[in-house]
This record gives C-alpha cells, structure tokens and sequence, in this order.
C-alpha cells in the first residue's frame, strides 16, 4: 500500500515486488500475491485492466480520472483532470457498467 502511495500511479504486480522488496528485502512473490488478492477483496485495491496490457493496481479513487500511457516505457499515469464524458449510447438491451478513458503519448520521463 506504501509504494502505491508513493509512485501515485498504477504499477503492475512485478512493479510492486520491486519496489516492495527496497522496503522488505525478502519480501515473497506469494506473500504478495495474497495481499494483492484480500485487499482487492476488501476494495482498498482496484485492479486496472488496459488493452494489451498486465493487469495494474491502484489505491481507490475518490472520483474517476483517466489514465495516460507512454509509448515508451509502458507505464501507466492517473491523469489529474475532471472527466466529463457524455453517457454512453449503448445500443437497447445493452448495460453499461463501466469505461475506462485512455490517452497515450510519450511521458515526462522518456520526453527529456
Ligand atoms: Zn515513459
């Protein structure tokens, strides 16, 4: 929960372990893996799931934000700005439950 706190962005499983492990040296794969899963149960963790993508967590969102990869890297930024998107036009019978805007570009990082 720290190093999400920390990187302010959504990090792949792998992602956590490394930046766990600066923390707790001998941090487990497993271990982390059965946190990922009960804190995902008691929704202190939302997975995030991007087209062609691993799946990423992140600490819950008081409000929706769209996310922004870069090209470069791959990694994936909450993007601080407020969505506004018109309600979708769903085709009748159908239920939307969710959407997920994604921008894509090159980030600060890769950019200098
Ligand atoms: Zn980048």
């Amino acid at each position: 929960m720290e190093v999400l706190q920390e990187a302010k962005r959504p990090l792949t499983r792998d992602e956590i372990l490394s930046l766990a492990r600066k923390k707790i040296p001998r941090l487990g794969s497993s271990t982390l893996n059965l946190a990922i899963r009960k804190f995902s149960e008691a929704f202190d963790l939302v997975g995030v799931d991007f087209p062609g993508q691993p799946r990423r967590y992140e600490l819950p969102s008081g409000r929706e934000h769209p996310h922004f990869i870069c090209r470069k890297c791959n990694r994936v930024y909450d993007l601080d700005c407020v969505m506004q998107l018109p309600p979708p036009r769903a085709p009748k019978g159908y239920v939307v439950t969710g959407g997920e805007v994604i921008y894509s570009g090159i980030c600060g990082a890769c950019n200098q």
